[in-house]
């Protein structure tokens, strides 16, 4: 049982003020991570800053893009037509994240916020250096089927678990985030960072500061596709997923996105890939010297190995889904 304060806010300013009066307390949204976190123990905070009342729950689409605020429920971005008809690969990874119930409580930028699934991380009684810092990595020599093949480090070998991260990587998106300073757009693939030598830090947000939305540029891919592994059919955490927009024409693919999930503690963008398709016929495409290339960086553990055959399966796959 731990104690903490409790208070609710109904405006950007006044959430960013609790905050910076407060540095060990959290906002709290959905809370379908954070609640599970301080339930284990996992999370402390001193104080939760309820922000569900903060007007940060806007859908809108213009002729820029799709912005969608940060207070917006998964669910209801899945479920908006304009979103589906513009933005498919967003709407298939949201759907491919957790379950109804939870799609239906947890918000966007808790989305991009929520914390690795790794089982060291959620058990106090085994090292971590990403819950402890400087305890050790449980995972290192531990079961690690499930830990990443890209960009870790001796320290930490976790994976990034959001399904529409991967997507928001491959479109291209922004977070938007103000704090006291003002407000600053983040790049989606330099908001999630490599663990390097301090693994606490998911992220590269910085303190006092407050997602109020993510936005995503208009674009011309008419062939999309979202591909994830698990072990089961539902509520499962990626094995490996893999994001593909492509803009074909003809038997040409102009442009490609692809970007894969369950292999790096950050969406891992495809930019060398997305080199070797672009301008390739779609009849003629050589998976094996693409996928080659990709993997050829990937370091394996004693029991995540798999993800180098299984990577690759999935990535020509999702772009012959894709492609359909
Ligand atoms: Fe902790 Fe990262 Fe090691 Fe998992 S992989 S035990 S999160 S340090």
């Amino acid at each position: 049982m731990i104690n903490f304060e409790y208070s609710r806010t109904s405006s950007v300013k006044a959430a960013l003020d609790v905050l910076a009066k407060n540095p060990g307390a959290s906002f709290i949204a959905g809370g379908t991570n954070l609640v599970d976190l301080m339930k284990k123990g996992v999370a402390t905070p001193q104080r939760l800053v309820d922000i569900n009342n903060l007007p940060l729950k806007q859908i809108s689409i213009d002729a820029k893009g799709l912005t969608i605020g940060a207070l917006a429920l998964n669910s209801d971005v899945a479920e908006n037509e304009k979103v589906k008809k513009n933005y498919p690969l967003l709407v298939q990874a949201i759907n491919a994240g957790a379950s109804a119930q939870l799609r239906n409580m947890a918000t966007i930028g808790g989305n991009i916020m929520q914390r690795t699934r790794c089982t060291y991380f959620y058990d106090t009684t085994l090292p971590c250096n990403k819950r402890k810092p400087g305890s050790g990595c449980g995972a290192l020599k531990g079961y690690n089927r499930m830990h990443a093949i890209f960009g870790a480090s001796d320290k930490c070998i976790a994976v990034q678990p959001s399904d529409m991260s991967v997507a928001l990587a491959a479109l291209d998106a922004t977070v938007m985030v103000s704090s006291s300073k003002g407000e600053r757009k983040i790049p989606f693939t330099d908001f999630h960072r490599l663990p390097g030598d301090i693994p606490e830090k998911d992220n590269n947000l910085q303190p006092g500061e407050l997602i109020t939305a993510i936005h995503v540029p208009v674009n011309s891919f008419n062939k999309n596709h979202y591909l994830k592994i698990r072990d089961r059919a539902s509520y499962a955490f990626a094995l490996v997923s893999v994001a593909v927009a492509l803009k074909v024409n003809g038997n040409i693919i102009q442009s490609a996105r692809l970007a894969m999930g369950g292999v790096a503690h950050k969406p891992w963008r495809l930019k060398q890939a997305e080199e070797m398709l672009t301008g390739s016929a779609i009849h003629d495409l050589s998976f094996a010297k693409l996928t080659d290339n990709i993997m050829q960086d990937a370091k394996t553990y004693e029991h995540n190995a798999f993800k180098i055959k299984l990577g690759k399966a999935a990535i020509a796959e999702a772009i012959n889904k894709a492609l359909q």
